[in-house]
Parts: C-alpha cells; sequence; structure tokens
C-alpha cells in the first residue's frame, strides 16, 4: 500500500471536507455515502457482496444487511463508495465479490478492486486515529480483532491497516493453495529491504502447518526466521508467526515479527 496513493488521499480529503474529527462521526456511514451522492440499500445480493449502480445522478450502493458481520457490511459500504469517487469514469456499475473485498495484492497492472480497498480501509480507519489507537501494541490477532471491533471494519482491512500504521517490524502473508502469494511489510521491514519469501510454502512456517492440518488459526509462537525471509542478516534476531484461515475466503493470512 503506497502512502501517496491517489485512493487514500481521497479519503483523506473527504474526512477533511466532512469535518471527521472524531472516530464516532465515522459511525455515520450511510450519512456520509448520501453526502457524496449514493444511497446506501440493504438486500441480498446473489454471489456479491456490495453492488455499486449509477444513472445520472442516481446512484445506488446495495449490501446484504448481517448483523453478526457489521464491520465486513461497512467495509463493503466504503468499498462501493471508494468505486464512485474513484472510477465512475470507467463505469457505472460494479458487481463485488468477497474476494474482491479483501484483494490487497497491488500488481503492476491497475487493479481497481485493490485501489477501492485502500480507499475504504483510510475512511474507516483513518491513519491518524489508527497510529494514536496502536501506540507500541504488538499486532496479536487479539488486539486485531480488538481493533476491527472498534473502528467497526473488516478483520483482513483491519491487519493491513494495521501492519501499514505500526512502528514495529512485521509483515502480513496472504497464503492459498500451498504457496504465499503476496506480502505487505511495515516502514521498517520496507526499510530495511527485508523481503518475505512467496511462492511454495516453507515446511517449518505455521502457514503451511495450517494448510496442512486445515486449521483455522495455529496460536503466536517462535519460528526459525529463515523460514519466511531469505536473508542472512535475519539469523540475528527471532521471528514469531501467528495464523489464521478464513475458510469462506479459501485464503489464510500470517502475522510475522522480526522481534530481537
Ligand atoms: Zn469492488
Amino acid at each position: 500500500m503506497n502512502d501517496v496513493s491517489i485512493p487514500k488521499i481521497k479519503a483523506i480529503q473527504l474526512l477533511n471536507n466532512l469535518k471527521i474529527t472524531k472516530l464516532d462521526y465515522l459511525k455515520y456511514l450511510e450519512e456520509i455515502c448520501c453526502e457524496v451522492g449514493p444511497r446506501v440499500k440493504y438486500e441480498e445480493i446473489l454471489g456479491a457482496e456490495g453492488r455499486l449502480v449509477t444513472n445520472g445522478d442516481l446512484a445506488i450502493i446495495t449490501v446484504p444487511k448481517d448483523e453478526n458481520y457489521k464491520g465486513r457490511t461497512r467495509f463493503s459500504i466504503a468499498h462501493e463508495l471508494g468505486h464512485y469517487i474513484l472510477h465512475l469514469k470507467e463505469d457505472n456499475f460494479f458487481n463485488c465479490s468477497a474476494l474482491d473485498m479483501t484483494s490487497w495484492g497491488n500488481s503492476s497492472n491497475r487493479n481497481i478492486e485493490y485501489e477501492a480497498n485502500v480507499f475504504a480501509s483510510e475512511l474507516l480507519m483513518p491513519s491518524s486515529f489508527l497510529s494514536e489507537h496502536i501506540k507500541d501494541n504488538e499486532l496479536t490477532l487479539e488486539f486485531l480483532k480488538e481493533t476491527a471491533n472498534e473502528f467497526e471494519t473488516s478483520l483482513t482491512a483491519t491487519i493491513y491497516k494495521m501492519v501499514e500504521v505500526s512502528k514495529r517490524a512485521v509483515a502480513v502473508v496472504v497464503f492459498r493453495d500451498g504457496a504465499a502469494k503476496y506480502s505487505f511489510r511495515s516502514k521498517i521491514l520496507q526499510g530495511e529491504g527485508l523481503w518475505v519469501e512467496l511462492g511454495i510454502l516453507n515446511d517449518k512456517t505455521l502457514a503451511s502447518q495450517c494448510f496442512k492440518t486445515g486449521q483455522t488459526y495455529i496460536a503466536r509462537q517462535q519460528i526459525e526466521p529463515m523460514s519466511w525471509f531469505d536473508d542472512k542478516r535475519i539469523t540475528n534476531y527471532g521471528l514469531r508467526e501467528e495464523v489464521i484461515f478464513f475458510k469462506h475466503l479459501g485464503f489464510g493470512m500470517s502475522i510475522l515479527e522480526i522481534i530481537n
């Protein structure tokens, strides 16, 4: 996630224009949408998590209402608002799946789903609010879940955003079908030029254990540092890994932290 990306700037501009200076104000997401343009409607959509339809001045965001997954619903609304603000010149109909809402793999090709996610995550979890909230806390899954509840947004988006603002040496890796697909690193790791190894999972990683056993969660533990980083410098440090697997989405996330 690039710090100066257009989607992030657009979200910050919207927060500034609407004078959203407190987390409480973000509870009024439907009103925020209305202020910008789209009306929010709750209705089941077959095979999709969110939809944006525009016709002239009329714009409607449709999402399924599920009180058990309020955070996910709010993220879907913010994602569709992202399409409205960023992509209307390209289309007037967006039908987005659960996988679109969790698309964080920025490739060299432009990915409008990734852009809508970056917009939504900054809107619901403004970096300035989040930095204050995170302080120097460790990114345990428990703390990440608490944060997702407090900011009322999805867990996958929270994990990404927390890695972005963390001052610790942390990374998140997305894996699917026994292979690490992409990763996102905190500023420290980016600055140090430490890259997470992608491709077939190393047997010593908890992600590999998770894939082989079908577990949906493996508690945090210390593992062999070189199993994720092919860089000799890492041998002077320790590495902790914690894993969650999202069965309904078919992928897992490993949260890594390099420690002294
Ligand atoms: Zn979308």
